[in-house]
């Protein structure tokens, strides 16, 4: 069961989150417990990282302070035997401490590296499992807390965004956390961070708890990974812009993995990796409505639904990119110093399209790196007789849509494209992979909504 960052927000929360594991454990499940940081957490512990660089030593005073004050309330929210609560209460003193001295040496050489940085990332997560734990331990349940270095987690050293050494990590977390509960010890593992080879802590990218728990479900062939999060699951689409989205009850792997990527709130990219090997279901849950039974992640197909779209995203906070130029036509390796170009400079590309003429190529980045990458692109291709233009848009929308049963379907995107059409919506851009799960397109950010309520409309998804 993995816990995200609003399920332990509180200490009201993370009553919730140890009854839920209780009523498991007293069911005659054995529970093996992810947890995140507290919500909001990560984001501080970035931004006092930063601060430190810029050498604000007054900054990390206050900060200490908040991150004391925020944990030791939920502490005592969450823990009634006085003797668990002054324990905990220690514990997480004795990180805080070690975290205000991270940050001071950080601000002593006011240099902030990949290491150091994911050194003090892995602080959020390192107090909130001593605090599930002793939540845990007030309701009588034995239990332990252990970050994912102790559990057996070994990555490369890609600070950051680092990847699991799959089978020393099988390995190390099969031989240290299944024991436990068969000695009736719940195990409760900080989710996001993990070691080097060589102990040096890593994290393994935003949102990364969740790889943690799908990693320890693969390596201890678990019957299912419960994903609890503050939503009853996957919809299909943003009920904040269609009244009538709802639940999908079951998604394949592969539509799940699609979906996590186009940020529909799921999952961390990779996660679903482990456990799709091994054919382990993953399930979304709430833990606001435990009543409910979420949506499933699974190799079989239970939804007698065959329409091809499943789901409607819109994606904000994206910009267009258009490179042009007669230069680039027949030439080899053009688009690929566009794209080397970008990647150096620290820039994701999201989304590219091509026409046949070759004469431009259409890019989708993060709004925010749009600065850089504009400045990039013209010092580096223009007057090169190369490129002769960069253009950019920074008011539009990415509206994926996506289902597995796309695949080999005819007419979908015409159905899309006639009924954005309809709604006199202008598609500036076109992307669909070959893999044909998703189809992508760009609106202007103020038609987004519009789009999404028209496929979701056409493809009768209220009607599930
Ligand atoms: N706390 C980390 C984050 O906010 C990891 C996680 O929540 O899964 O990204
Ligand atoms: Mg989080």
């Amino acid at each position: 069961m993995k816990f995200g960052g609003t399920s332990v927000a509180t200490g009201e929360n993370t009553r919730k989150v140890a009854s839920l594991v209780e009523e498991s454990v007293k069911q005659g499940c054995s529970v093996v417990v992810v947890v995140s940081a507290l919500d909001g957490v990560t984001d501080e512990l970035f931004e006092a990282a930063e601060q430190a660089r810029k050498e604000k030593q007054e900054y990390i005073q206050a900060f200490k302070q908040r991150m004391f004050e925020r944990h030791c309330a939920a502490i005592t929210k969450a823990i009634k035997n006085s003797t668990i609560r002054k324990e905990v209460e220690q514990t997480v003193r004795k990180i805080i401490e070690e975290l205000e001295k991270v940050l001071t040496g950080i601000c002593y050489v006011g240099e902030l590296t990949p290491k150091s940085k994911d050194y003090v990332l892995s602080f959020g997560e390192r107090m909130s499992a001593p605090i599930v734990c002793g939540a845990l331990q007030d309701l009588k349940i034995e239990s332990r807390s252990l970050t994912g270095k102790a559990a057996g987690i070994v990555t490369d050293s890609n600070f950051g965004d680092a990847n699991p050494l799959f089978n020393v990590t099988m390995h190390q977390l099969k031989e240290r956390i299944e024991p436990l509960p068969e000695e009736k010890v719940t195990p409760v593992v900080s989710g996001y961070i993990a070691a080097t080879q060589d102990g040096v802590v890593t994290t393994l990218g935003r949102g990364g708890s969740d790889y943690t728990a799908t990693l320890i479900g693969a390596a201890l062939s678990v019957d299912e990974v419960w994903i609890w999060t503050d939503v009853d699951g996957i919809m299909t689409a943003d009920p904040k812009i269609v009244s009538s989205a709802h639940l999908l009850p079951q998604l394949s792997y592969q539509e799940a993995a699609e979906m996590a990527i186009f940020g529909a709130k799921a999952m961390h990219p990779r996660a679903l990796e482990p456990i799709m090997k091994a054919d382990i279901p993953a399930r979304i849950r709430n833990v606001f409505n435990p009543k409910n039974h979420g949506t499933l992640i699974s190799s079989e197909q239970t939804s007698t639904r065959q329409d091809a779209v499943k789901a409607v995203a819109m994606i904000k906070d994206v910009a267009l990119i258009n490179v042009s130029g007669g230069g680039m036509v027949g030439a080899p390796g053009s688009y690929a110093r566009i794209l080397d170009l970008l990647g150096k400079n620290g820039i994701n590309v999201m989304m590219i399209s091509a026409a046949a003429s070759e004469a431009n190529i259409s890019l989708v980045i993060r709004r925010n790196l749009l600065g850089r990458a504009l400045s990039a692109l013209e010092i580096a291709l223009l007057g090169k007789g190369f490129a002769s233009e960069v253009t950019a848009e920074d008011d539009v929308c990415v509206i994926a849509a996506m289902g597995a049963n796309m695949k080999g379907t005819l007419g979908v995107a015409s159905r899309i494209f006639t009924t954005v059409a309809r709604k006199k919506i202008n598609i500036r851009m076109i992307a669909q992979g070959s893999s044909e799960l998703n189809i992508s397109f760009v609106v202007k950010e103020t038609d987004g909504e519009a789009a999404v309520r028209a496929i979701h409309d056409e493809f009768k998804l209220d009607k599930m």
